[in-house]
C-alpha cells in the first residue's frame, strides 16, 4: 500500500523515532507545531478513528496506554498536554492511517482553530 506512515512504521522512509513496538509506533512530526508535536501510530494500516472496529480492544486500548506513558516521558504531562486524531477532510486529516498527534510544551487555546 503506498502509505507514508505504513512507510514508516516499516522503516522504508526514515522516521524520527521516539517509540516502537510491535504494533505502535510514535514519531516526531516534520512540521512541528508546538515545542513537543508527535505523531503515535498502529503499524496495522487503517484509514481513520472511523474503523477502529477493525482493531481488538487490546490495541486500541494500548495506543492510549502508549500515549500517557510517552507524555510522561517527555515531561508534558505536568503542564498538560493535547492529543488530537483529525478525521475527514473537514477536520484536515491530510494522512489518512490513523494517527494520534500529542502536543506539548505550550498553552492550548480552547476551541481549537
Ligand atoms: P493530519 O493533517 O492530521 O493528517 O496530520 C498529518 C501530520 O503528518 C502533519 O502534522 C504533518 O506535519 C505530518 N507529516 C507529514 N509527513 C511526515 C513525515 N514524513 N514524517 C513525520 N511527520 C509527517
Ligand atoms: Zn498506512
Amino acid at each position: 500500500m503506498d502509505c507514508l506512515f505504513c512507510k514508516i512504521a516499516n522503516k522504508e522512509i526514515k522516521g524520527d523515532l521516539v517509540y516502537e513496538d510491535d504494533e505502535i509506533v510514535v514519531f516526531k512530526d516534520i512540521n512541528p507545531v508546538a515545542p513537543v508535536h508527535l505523531l503515535a501510530i498502529p503499524r496495522q494500516h487503517i484509514s481513520s478513528i472511523m474503523e477502529i472496529d477493525k482493531f481488538e480492544d487490546k490495541l486500541t486500548a494500548g495506543i492510549l496506554k502508549v500515549i500517557s506513558k510517552i507524555a510522561k516521558e517527555m515531561n508534558i504531562d505536568g503542564d498538560g498536554f493535547r492529543v488530537v486524531t483529525n478525521t475527514g477532510d473537514g477536520a484536515g486529516q491530510s494522512v489518512k492511517h490513523l494517527h494520534f498527534h500529542i502536543l506539548g510544551g505550550r498553552k492550548f487555546n480552547w476551541p481549537p482553530g
